[in-house]
C-alpha cells in the first residue's frame, strides 16, 4: 500500500480510503467483513457521516479494537452553520455510535459557498466548536468538504483554517485539478471524493475503455490508478460495499508506479474531451429551468442518465440507477409546464416517454 502525507504535522494515510457511505446498504455481518479486510489490506483512513444511515454504528461495530490503529473521521450538518450546542450534542452522541473517545479528523462537510462559509466559521458556530473540542483533545484535525466553485474552495483553504481538504475529482471530472495543486503547496492534505464519479466509471462501457490502461483491468481500476497517479492527492474515498471490490481498490492504489511517468493521465482527459465533442448540440444541459416537476419528475436527472447512457456507454449503470429512482418517467401527465421553461426547447414528454422505454 502507498501512504502520502495528509497532514502538516507528518500524518500519512493509504492512497485509496474507505468511505462508509454504502455500508447502510449491507449487513451487520457483511460490514465487518468488508471493513476488515480493508483493514487487512493496509487501509488506514475512514470515513463516515452522522447522516449515512447507519455507518457510524456498523463502522463502530467493525472496527472494535482495531479503531486505534486508524484514522477516523467524521462529520455532520452537511451546508448547515450548526450553533457550538448542537455540535457539542452531535459530537458526543457519533463518539457512542462509533464506540470510541476521540476523532482524528472532524470536516466542516458541504461548505459549498461562501455565504456557507462565513456562517460555520462565525462566532458560536461550528467551527469554533470543534475548535473547542480539539483544546479537550477529543478531535485532533479539522478538515473542509466543499462543493463550491474552484475559485471560492481556494479562498477557504487560503485563510489556514483547515488542515486537509475534501474535494470531488475523477478523471471526468477535473474542475478542481488546480485546487489539489495549490492545496499540496499549502500543505493541506487533498482527499478526493467521487473516484469514480458515484459508479459511472466503474462501468465496463466500450466507450470508456481508454481508461485501461497498462496494469489496469477494468474500467474502474483504470479510474482509481488515475487518481493516484496524482500526487497532489493523497487519498481517494471509495465507497466499498464487498470483499472484491475492497481487493480491488487496493490493486489499484499500488498501481501508482504504473502511471507514473507515462502519458495516460493527459491521454485519459484526451478521451473524455474527445467524447465530449460527440454531445449533440440540442441537448438537455441540466439547466434546471423546466423543475419543479408537478408530479415531482426529476426531468434533468433522468435526462443525464440517458446522454450518458448514449454518449459514455454507460447504460447498464443507467438502468441500475433508474431503477432506485422512486417516480419515474412514466409518472408524467403531459401538462406540459416544464417545455414552456426549456431554453433548449427539448421536446420533454416525448423525451420522458422514450427515456423509460430505455432504461426501465
Ligand atoms: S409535462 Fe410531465 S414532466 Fe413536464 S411538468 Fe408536466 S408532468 Fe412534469
Ligand atoms: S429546462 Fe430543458 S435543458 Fe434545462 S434541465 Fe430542463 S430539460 Fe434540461
Amino acid at each position: 500500500m502507498e501512504y502520502r502525507q495528509l497532514t502538516s504535522s507528518g500524518i500519512k494515510v493509504s492512497v485509496i480510503s474507505f468511505g462508509g457511505m454504502r455500508i447502510p446498504d449491507i449487513s451487520e455481518k457483511e460490514a465487518y467483513n468488508v471493513v476488515n479486510k480493508a483493514l487487512d489490506l493496509g487501509i488506514n483512513y475512514f470515513e463516515t457521516a452522522y447522516y449515512y444511515g447507519d455507518s457510524e454504528i456498523k463502522l463502530g461495530k467493525s472496527l472494535g479494537r482495531k479503531r486505534k490503529d486508524i484514522y477516523l473521521s467524521t462529520k455532520n450538518g452537511y451546508n448547515k452553520p450548526m450553533t457550538g450546542d448542537e455540535v457539542k450534542k452531535s459530537v458526543e452522541e457519533q463518539l457512542k455510535r462509533l464506540q470510541t473517545d476521540f476523532f482524528d479528523f472532524y470536516q466542516m462537510w458541504g461548505t459549498d459557498s461562501m455565504d456557507m462559509f462565513h456562517k460555520i466559521t462565525a462566532p458560536g458556530n461550528k467551527y469554533g466548536a470543534i475548535k473547542q473540542l480539539m483544546k479537550e483533545g477529543v478531535i485532533k484535525h479539522v478538515g473542509l468538504t466543499t462543493h463550491a466553485s474552484p475559485e471560492d474552495a481556494e479562498k477557504m483553504i487560503e485563510t489556514g483554517l483547515f488542515e486537509c481538504v475534501t474535494i470531488y475529482y475523477n478523471a471526468y471530472r477535473q474542475s478542481f485539478t488546480k485546487v489539489a495543486a495549490l492545496a499540496k503547496k499549502l500543505g493541506i492534505g487533498v482527499i478526493a471524493m467521487g473516484p469514480l464519479n458515484g459508479g459511472f466509471l466503474g462501468s465496463e462501457s466500450k466507450e470508456l475503455s481508454f481508461l485501461k490502461r497498462g496494469k489496469a483491468k477494468t474500467n474502474a481500476q483504470g479510474a482509481l490508478r488515475f487518481i493516484v497517479g496524482n500526487q497532489n492527492i493523497a487519498t481517494a474515498i471509495v465507497g466499498f460495499k464487498t470483499v472484491q471490490e475492497v481487493e480491488e481498490g487496493v490493486f489499484a492504489a499500488g498501481l501508482y508506479s504504473d502511471i507514473t511517468n507515462t502519458n495516460d493521465m493527459a491521454e485519459i482527459t484526451e478521451g473524455f474531451k474527445v467524447l465530449a465533442k460527440t454531445i449533440p448540440e440540442a441537448v438537455c444541459s441540466s439547466c434546471n429551468y423546466c423543475m419543479p416537476c408537478k408530479e415531482k419528475i426529476g426531468i434533468p436527472g433522468i435526462f443525464t442518465l440517458v446522454n450518458n447512457a448514449k454518449v459514455y456507454g454507460t447504460i447498464e449503470f443507467s438502468k441500475n440507477r433508474y431503477k432506485n429512482l422512486k417516480i419515474k418517467a412514466d409518472m408524467c401527465s403531459k401538462c406540459g409546464a416544464c417545455m414552456k421553461k426549456c431554453p433548449q426547447k427539448i421536446d420533454i414528454i416525448k423525451d420522458l416517454a422514450e427515456a423509460h422505454i430505455m432504461l426501465k
